[in-house]
């Protein structure tokens, strides 16, 4: 038997070797892991030995030849293939060890430029894996150093790889040469910065982990990151304690980031089933943090809260008393993260570049049965110089910051969403109704309900896109509303205009709607 042995990660190559030396293989391998196997004494013979040709080209041609691949792809079950290799003296390789140039851990690194990568893209590698592959009844291929132990198990317990393991073994290369594709073309499509919607889409992701379960129990998941993603997202959060993070948790957490990345001043954002419950903004964290809970102290119960600063110890003394499912904060006071450590189960998460926003040309998949949909993110909030104000009364700066403030918090509410806002502090919040006056009823009935019967009094309107009918500003009216903002564009905007002018409520169109399902 002969394996021919070239790998770039070298991990476990030497002891790998060495017991299929003692095994009575012959091993055949490349220039770099030659040398290696050599110092470590595991008998070898160099490529060029067997191909009678020199590496050549900085190592670009090491095995790209016949007697390679004729070798690696001749059927041993077929005579006239077996006639041929005799005839041009070359034999068979029966096992292929190989891994390829390390493309993905040098496009991650720190200004690494365009030639360096290129020249990672491994040639001969695939094209050996590829061919190996291939003839998987006759050849062996491994390219995970951690599938070593299993190979060698079987070699010696049963004198032969069983093509059971030989067609999984087979399966993963494939996987694993596609994967390394997909990461070049990824990689060169933004260096083209070149966002149009492809042909066929692409893209390359890795495990961070398995998970338990999906969002039921009898589901199965796991978390996967993108290759090349730019920092501040839940992929790059270090978990400091509680139990692993959940399907919910992540897509949860993902949604409150996305909503405190909108706030620059202290802010907390409360969230439940992928919706704002409690979203406060004061001058300190701890004030944001008493108005996103005093928003709704029943909702936030097992839910998540994202902060975009430092959580003091005062902070996690209130945060304690409350059961949430996990916090992430740019950072945790060394006091506070002991004190909120004591409960075992609260997931803590850092993540230091909370206020990166995404990339504007970054898509957002949703996967339908049979297919994908495919968009750009809604990265935009609203365009100032298109905010028009439509009626008789001006918004006082007062409720313009508030406006501003509720604005940002429907971005991400479910559609169809309202939310209510005073004094940068959310008083009531109605997501993902099926129509607009009973998103507006919702989060009315929430704010009367669960802060106090006159906390809509004073308080302003956001609607994520416009009111087909004037029966949301009738409601706002009743509730004691008194500015609203909202995108416009219905062709009933003037019936809501002429509503608003009789109650003299100030109303501000954006020209911008967010829908969010
Ligand atoms: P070594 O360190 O042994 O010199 O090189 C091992 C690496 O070279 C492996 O990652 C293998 O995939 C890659 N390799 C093997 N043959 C060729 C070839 O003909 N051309 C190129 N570009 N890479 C090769």
């Amino acid at each position: 038997m002969r394996a021919l042995v070239s790998v770039s990660d070298k991990t476990g190559i030497v002891d790998f070797t060495k017991e299929l030396a003692a095994l009575g293989i012959e091993i055949i391998s490349t220039g770099g892991t030659y040398n290696k196997l050599k110092e470590a004494g595991v008998p070898a013979i160099e490529i060029s030995e067997l191909t009678g040709f020199p590496e050549c080209l900085e190592g670009r041609v090491k095995t790209l030849h016949p007697i390679v691949h004729a070798g690696l792809l001749a059927m041993k079950s077929k005579p006239e293939h077996m006639n041929q290799l005799a005839d041009l003296k070359i034999q068979t390789i029966d096992m292929a060890v190989v891994n390829l140039y390390p493309f993905k851990a040098t496009i991650l690194k720190e200004g690494v430029t365009r030639e360096e990568a290129i020249e990672n893209i491994d040639i001969g590698g695939p094209t050996m894996l590829r061919s190996a592959a291939k003839n998987y009844q006759d050849v062996t291929v491994v390219v995970d150093p951690r599938d070593y132990e299993k190979v060698l198990r079987e070699l010696k317990e049963k004198k032969e790889v069983s093509l059971d393991t030989k067609f999984y073994l087979m399966q993963k290369v494939f996987m694993h040469t596609s994967h390394y594709d997909t990461m070049i073309a990824d990689y060169l499509k933004k260096q083209r910065n070149d966002y149009e919607m492809p042909e066929t889409l692409t893209m390359t992701f890795e495990k961070v982990q398995d998970m338990r379960y999906g969002e039921n129990p009898h589901q199965k998941a796991a978390f996967y990151r993108e290759i090349g993603k730019k920092t501040g997202s839940i992929t790059d959060a270090v978990q400091v304690n509680g139990k692993e993070l959940s399907f919910n948790n992540i897509n949860d957490t993902n949604g409150a980031l996305e909503l405190l990345k909108e706030f620059t001043e202290p802010t907390v954002v409360a969230c439940k089933h992928g919706n704002p419950c409690g979203v406060g903004s004061g001058d300190t964290i701890l004030d944001a943090w008493k108005k996103a809970f005093a928003a709704d102290k029943v909702s936030i119960y097992g839910g998540i809260v994202v902060v975009n600063r430092e959580v003091t110890l005062a902070l996690a003394e209130e945060m304690k008393q409350v059961f949430l499912e996990v916090v992430a904060a740019p950072k945790f006071e060394k006091e506070a993260l002991e004190l909120l450590q004591t409960k075992k189960n609260v997931r803590l998460l850092e993540l230091k570049d909370i206020g990166v926003p995404q990339d504007e040309n970054a898509y957002d998949l949703k996967k339908v049965n049979g297919g994908l949909i495919v968009q750009t993110i809604d990265s935009k909030l609203l365009v100032e110089e298109e905010l028009k104000v439509v009626t008789h009364r001006i918004p006082t700066d007062k409720e313009m910051e508030d406006l501003r403030f509720a604005w940002k918090v429907v971005k991400f509410v479910k559609s169809n969403g309202i939310a209510l806002a005073k004094d940068k502090q959310t008083v009531g919040i109605g997501p993902g109704q099926v129509n607009r006056v009973w998103a507006a009823k919702q989060s009315i009935e929430h704010a009367e309900e669960l802060i106090d019967p006159d906390a809509t009094k004073g308080a302003v309107l956001a609607s994520d896109a416009f009111f087909p009918f004037d029966d949301c500003v009738e409601a706002a009216h009743q509730a004691g509303i008194t500015a609203i903002i909202q995108p416009g564009g219905s062709i009933r905007d003037d019936d809501s205009i002429k509503k608003c002018n009789e109650y003299g409520i100030a109303m501000v169109f954006t020209g911008m709607r967010h829908f969010k399902h």
